[in-house]
């Protein structure tokens, strides 16, 4: 009887098909913007920045189907949190769209959050058991990162605060006069596997008009970065909290500044690397292009 139920291994029919889905997927819903600073890259090497930016090709530009596995994890990690963050009425929006013209910064942040009075900015990360053991603060590439968030938040609200009178003011007067500008801004979306290009334009639209709405009604600067990590074994948490302030803000303005004028002017930046094996070049995508 037991013989009748001995798993076998025989031909696979369900990986190479699930394989087979993704390399196509993601040749299709690849949207990354080119021609904006974004905030996941910020804490990378200028040179790779400068790379990156210019369209130099990455020493591996294929995501391997299990790669894609893994990241599709953090990404569901992401929803599972944010509906309990709304269920429990601290989460205002999730995937909230960031922007700046004068840095030329742009991406979205996992949420904007009510905590008191104010907003606070929302940064989910997932992570092994083994590293999560050793986390004993935010990492530094998510503070880096979290700082553009808070900028872009913030210099947005003073705006909207500085130029519209009212909230009736912004919803009549915003979402015509801005339309080209955020559609421009999004000019690098293709047609994807699940939604049109109209549709993915549409979605952003309502992000930025909920967004642009928020910020009008908040009174107060936006400062605060609320960190929630999860060990990916456990589903344990450890939560974070960090406070930017003006000097966080020049520093970001001026990393922006450099990048720019390396783009613009085509002067490769310095290594920050000394060697290939230095830890922030063991990982990087352009070690090729850099070191030959
Ligand atoms: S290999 Fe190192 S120095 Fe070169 S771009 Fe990458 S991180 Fe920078």
């Amino acid at each position: 009887m037991s013989n009748a139920f001995t798993a076998r291994r025989g031909r696979e029919v369900l990986v190479p098909a699930i394989d087979n889905y993704l390399i196509e997927s993601s040749k299709a819903d690849a949207d990354r913007a080119p021609d904006v600073i974004s905030p996941s890259n910020f804490a990378k090497c200028l040179r790779a920045q400068y790379f990156m930016r210019t369209g130099k090709e990455p020493d591996a530009s294929f995501i391997d189907p299990k790669t894609q596995r893994i990241f599709h994890n953090g990404d569901h990690m992401h929803l599972r949190i944010q509906e309990y963050l709304h269920k429990t009425g601290l989460l205002l929006m999730d995937e909230v769209p960031i922007w700046n013209e004068y840095t030329n910064v742009q991406g979205h942040t996992d949420g904007l959050l009510k905590i008191d009075d104010g907003l606070a900015v929302l940064e989910l990360k997932s992570m092994r058991q083994e590293a999560f053991n050793y986390l004993n603060g935010p990492k530094p590439e998510h503070i880096t990162q979290a700082i553009a968030y808070v900028y872009c938040l913030e210099k947005e609200r003073q705006y909207l605060w500085e130029t519209y009178e009212d909230l009736l003011s912004v919803t009549f007067t915003y979402s015509t006069l801005e339309y080209d500008t955020i559609v421009g801004r999004y000019a690098h979306i293709h047609d994807g596997s699940k939604h049109t290009r109209n549709e993915k334009i549409a979605f952003i639209l309502g992000k930025h008009m909920e967004t642009t709405i928020q910020l009008r009604k908040c009174e107060t600067p936006i400062s605060d970065v609320y960190f929630l990590y999860e060990n990916k074994n456990t589903q344990d948490f450890k939560e974070y909290k960090i406070t930017f302030g003006a000097k966080d803000f020049e520093w970001l303005e001026k990393r922006c500044k450099t990048i720019e004028k390396a783009v613009k002017t085509k002067k490769l930046p310095e290594r920050e690397g000394n060697s290939k094996s230095d830890n922030i070049c063991k990982y990087c995508d352009y070690k090729s292009a850099c070191w030959g």
